[in-house]
């Protein structure tokens, strides 16, 4: 196996607190890192790193972990930027919505949503994003939500079934019935190509109970539980996640203060999802109050075509540290270790010895610029799996 150093790293953001200035991001300066095959095998001060058969040198820039989108919704179909023009512009549009995706999801071929996903996937790693997850919900029927998670499952292992994002329309009048298809048949088809189980607790979504019966399937068929909580109103999905251990609570953005206690006495991560409410123009969630809590915090993309679509992590790192109260080392952090937690994953969202070699050259010295310089396309380059993308 053939090793490869890069070296002439400014700062190099390790995540591992035992490394470097013993920071939460273990920031080593004048650093080197040494890749063999798929692994990070030694991290230190460029002047002590072994030889090794290939070198690059980072000419001075930052590297950090590859980061971890752990929240995305990228099986679908259509468009919404109509939707999104009027809401923008202060008009009423009638029309819209989630149904709208269902729909043009429902019609499209499962090459269609390949293509669509590839690309938005494209994209995303162009932007450093180098792990992620993505989730069903825009077909709504047990053929539409089996067949978006088997697109899924070719491109990621972070597979979520969200057959409960909202009920589906012909069974707008019978939302009982519409779980029990979520819970049976539906999940019966899901399972095999799943990892996580999701559902959207929320006002005009699912109430706690039938999120409690939708998570609690799942459990029972090798799902692990995730939740949409909190996100438009108090409610009661970030209690049912830390019931149910769930990954994440994602949103968070309404929170009690027994929210954030039990939030930070637990191992469910708060997921915070940005770009949802600068599309949609809702207040910011709270990510101070949580860290302060010491609750950990996750910041994903929630890439989706309705409220929030972007793929760029840089851009909620941005937000985050600008409208939510992170400071630049906080949001480096969520968006890798961070989203790495959210996805209950070790091997990536780091870059200490035995991590998985997925990292972002910076084409600036420091990862502060993340945040620093808002919009600015930075990330000079892509290495997954220990190799240049
Ligand atoms: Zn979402």
């Amino acid at each position: 196996m053939s090793s490869t150093a890069i070296t002439d790293i400014a700062a190099l953001v390790t995540n591992d607190p035992s490394l470097g200035d013993g920071s939460p991001l273990g920031l080593i300066h004048d650093a080197a890192l040494v890749i063999e095959g798929e692994r990070v095998v030694w991290t230190g001060e460029s002047s002590k790193a072994p030889a090794t058969d290939n070198r690059v040198d980072a000419g001075g820039r930052a590297v950090l972990p590859g980061f971890v989108d752990s929240h995305s919704h990228l099986l679908f179909a259509g468009d919404r930027t109509e939707e999104f023009n009027a809401r923008m512009s202060g008009r009423p549009y009638s029309a819209g919505g989630i149904r709208t995706t269902v729909a043009a999801t429902r019609a499209a071929s499962d090459a269609e949503l390949e293509r669509t996903l590839t690309r938005h996937l494209a994209e995303a790693l162009r932007q450093g994003t180098t792990t992620f997850e993505t989730k069903s919900g825009y077909g709504l029927t047990v053929h539409d939500e089996a067949r978006a998670l088997r697109v899924a499952a070719a491109h990621t292992d972070e597979v979520t079934y969200l057959g409960a994002h909202i009920v589906a329309p012909e069974l707008a009048d019978d939302p009982a019935a519409y779980v029990d298809l979520v819970t049976g048949e539906m999940l019966d088809a899901c399972a095999p190509h799943a990892r996580w189980i999701d559902v959207f607790c929320e006002r005009g979504a699912f109430d706690g109970d039938q999120a409690r019966a939708i998570l609690t399937a799942g459990r029972a068929r090798g799902l692990h539980p995730r939740i949409h909580a909190n996100q438009l109103s108090h409610g009661p999905g970030v209690q049912l996640a830390v019931e149910l251990d769930a990954a994440s609570a994602d949103h968070c953005t309404h929170l009690t203060d027994d929210d954030v206690d039990a939030l930070a006495h637990s191992d469910t991560v708060a997921t915070l999802l940005p770009g949802a409410e600068f599309s949609t123009r809702a207040p910011w969630p709270d990510a101070r109050r949580l860290l302060d809590a010491g609750a950990t915090v996750a910041l994903s993309t929630d890439c989706n075509p309705g409220s929030s679509f972007t793929s760029s992590v840089p851009f909620c790192v941005a937000l985050a540290v600008r409208d939510m109260g992170m400071t630049p080392d906080e949001a480096v952090w969520s968006a890798t270790a961070g989203g790495a937690r959210a996805l209950r994953r070790d091997d990536v969202g780091r870059l200490s010895p035995g991590a998985r070699a997925d990292l972002v050259v910076l084409d600036a010295p420091s990862h502060v610029h993340l945040s620093y310089r808002p919009g600015v396309p930075l990330v000079a380059q892509v290495w997954r799996r220990g190799e240049r993308r």
